[in-house]
């Protein structure tokens, strides 16, 4: 990916001052007076216009990036849900491909990490939901394979499991090797190096210490789908510890295609890219796991967007409770290690669409970002061993004492008073 920082800056700053005015505090200093978030849900109707004003900006931006400005339709709050839903034209979509890829993910995802960034982390207006409509037709329109109907809908009410069950917890690092079917087809990461931390590899250590944490707390056993093994993976002449969970699995389990070949069909050139992020809900279906935790950094394709992110599949109720247990522990684990105090991390977890992880995932699945290996600060705490445990001991603890029925609500965002006045007017709100 790209660096493009010097023309993100301004723009960035464009925006929080444009928000600051079209706000109502043009005549006062741009300052807030209150620190606290506000759900989107809470704006009024001026406020909500002016807010998906300042989304449509992003979302146009990152398309122009992606030379994309054509398929931008509209951008829409949906209040009653928290939810944005973008629209965009179905040509946006890869031509030819009958499940939903990783290569899609990866732009959805960067439309998505920039609205978040903007509105949960530097305008502290909470939007819980980010959806993507193509035409006006949800993912399940194209994608019925993947999508169910309901996954649609935003407020489905789907238990989807019950994390504490008897299963094991499947932790999953982040992508790893493949093999890329060029002419001729090489064995490449799915992830470029930023600030001497790659992906690939990073999430393998984290993943590592999850478990332990998990299996020294005795509640579950857990269990890594990617091999710690430093011998040679022979088809690719590299360490197993840096090939992707596909590989792994297909060695373990040799007759079960079902889950590692998933798409035994597909011509692309990211096939097996996009059966290995296929594999691992694919998996912890099939052994009935207890739960799902894909370990991750973030990245971007600029160096702006930072901190800690909890995503859950929209509308699924048990994941969306963990992930919130998750993010309220890794925040208080993280702010509390010395030097990490200011560490950002988001107020709530987001219910997205765009990631094949959680939404393939019968048992309950959550995506955490630990922090972004594409921003130099977040990079360097990647690669603090302090910073690493205090993240893993946070999941470990969000996930357990979402279990022993204490999840930890610091900020509770489902019952904040309607606010009536110009942002920026001398108001305090209460917050339950
Ligand atoms: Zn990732």
């Amino acid at each position: 990916m790209k660096q493009s920082c010097a023309s993100w800056i301004p723009r960035v700053l464009t925006v929080v001052m444009l928000s600051a005015i079209t706000f109502g505090v043009a005549a006062k200093p741009p300052k807030p007076t209150h620190e606290d978030p506000i759900n989107s849900a809470s704006l009024n109707d001026e406020q909500a216009r002016n807010f998906v004003a300042l989304l449509s900006d992003v979302v146009q931006g990152v398309l122009a990036r992606q030379g994309r400005t054509d398929a931008f339709i509209s951008v829409r709050l949906d209040k009653s849900h928290s939810r944005v839903v973008i629209d965009l034209t179905q040509d946006y979509l890869p031509q030819g491909q009958r499940n939903f890829g990783s290569e899609l993910q990866d732009r959805l995802h960067t439309i998505t990490t920039e609205i978040v960034q903007m509105a949960n982390f530097d305008l502290k207006i909470i939007v819980e939901n980010v959806d993507y409509t193509f035409d006006g037709q949800g993912l399940h329109f194209y994608y019925p394979e993947d999508f169910s109907v309901q996954d649609g809908d935003p407020l489905s009410g789907l238990d989807f499991g019950q994390l504490g069950g008897p299963g094991q917890i499947v932790v999953s690092a982040g992508h790893g090797m493949y093999l890329h079917r060029s002419t001729p087809p090489i064995w490449r990461f799915q992830r470029d190096a930023y600030f001497g931390v790659r992906e690939d590899q990073i999430t393998q250590p984290l993943s590592y210490s999850l478990v332990n944490l998990i299996m020294e707390r005795g509640l579950h056993s857990a269990l890594l789908i990617r091999s710690m093994s430093p011998n040679v993976h022979a088809p690719s002449g590299s360490p197993w510890i840096d090939i992707a969970a596909r590989y792994y699995l297909q060695e373990m389990l040799p007759n079960r295609k079902d889950i590692w070949n998933s798409l035994p069909n597909a011509t692309h050139d990211l096939r097996e890219r996009d059966e290995d992020i296929r594999s691992r809900p694919l998996y912890a279906n099939d052994i009935a796991a207890s739960g799902l935790l894909s370990i991750h950094t973030n990245g971007h394709d600029t160096p702006t967007p930072r901190g800690t992110r909890v995503y859950y599949h929209q509308g699924r109720v048990v994941p969306r409770n963990v992930a919130t247990s998750v993010l309220c522990y890794m925040k208080e684990i993280i702010n509390a290690q010395g030097g990490y105090e200011d560490f950002p991390v988001a107020t709530n977890p987001v219910g997205a669409t765009d990631n094949g992880e959680n939404s393939i995932a019968t048992v309950p699945a959550i995506i955490v970002e630990t922090a972004f290996h594409s921003n130099p600060d977040d990079a360097a705490a990647l690669l603090d061993p302090a910073f690493q445990a205090a993240a893993m001991k946070g999941v470990e603890k969000g996930v357990r004492l979402y279990e022993e029925g204490e999840p930890c609500t610091p900020y509770a965002i489902t019952d904040v008073p309607d606010i009536q006045g110009p942002w920026g007017s001398t108001q305090t709100i209460s917050i339950h």
